[in-house]
């Protein structure tokens, strides 16, 4: 999952960015509502967390403008402005949630999936795949009842593609889901985690393979079809 943080605060938008990425999400950064946008133009995020007070264009603008453009990605906005007027205004401007400053780190991580959970693909915080299963609260992965050790971004793959399980899903897709705005788009860096995470999953197991490999168009997770390879 991606998150773009919009925070003009260095030291907290550092603190937070660490945190987050340390849970698997990718994220991307921004100090100020123009770059927002502009980021937002480009890159289709998961969710949004929207600080109010930015230099410039405010917070509650920037979510006005989203949502004027159509952007529905889940905005959850954050403010020292904890204030039951600044939270109705934020709310009328096309915000979904609401956390005041300052916030415990687990609240607005739990907030963070609250929000995430409203996509329909998204709903679930245990994902099966035969004997696969990723319990996506504890960010941990089981086969056939075995632990499966993965890194981080492992981890974040996998439940990327898990989410989609049976679908075919592009590198676009991946690097756009998974990758932060520096993944370069010629590197083989989704080859190469896709390598690792297979060997993980596969390696000493009897059941049948669950990640496919399809010529030309990206990578499914489930059972195998007649065309993968
Ligand atoms: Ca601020």
């Amino acid at each position: 999952m991606r998150i773009l943080l919009v925070e003009d605060e260095e030291d907290a938008a550092r603190l937070l960015a660490k945190g987050l990425r340390e849970r698997a999400y990718a994220v991307d950064v921004a100090a100020d509502g123009e770059s927002a946008l502009l980021k937002t133009a480009v890159s289709d995020y998961d969710l949004i967390l929207l600080d109010i007070l930015l230099p410039g264009k405010s917070g509650l603008e920037v979510c006005r403008q989203l949502r004027s453009a159509g952007n529905q990605t889940p905005v959850l906005m954050l403010t020292a402005l904890d204030q039951v007027p600044d939270r109705i205004s934020g709310l009328d401007h096309g915000a979904d949630d609401y956390l005041g400053k300052p916030f415990d780190l687990d609240e607005l991580l739990a907030r963070v999936r609250a929000l995430l959970r409203r996509r329909p693909r998204l709903e679930k915080d245990v994902i099966e795949v035969r004997d696969l299963r990723i319990d996506t609260r504890s960010q941990t992965v089981t086969r056939a009842g075995r632990p499966v050790e993965l890194t981080t971004k492992e981890y974040t793959l996998l439940e990327y593609l898990a989410r989609r399980q049976g679908e075919v899903v592009g590198r676009a897709d991946i690097s756009e889901h998974v990758w932060e705005e520096d993944y370069d788009p010629f590197s083989n860096l989704i080859e190469v985690y896709i390598q690792r995470l297979r060997r993980k999953l596969e390696e000493g197991h009897a059941g049948p393979r669950l990640l496919h490999t399809r010529r030309g168009q990206g990578y499914r997770l489930g059972n195998p079809e007649a065309d993968d390879a």
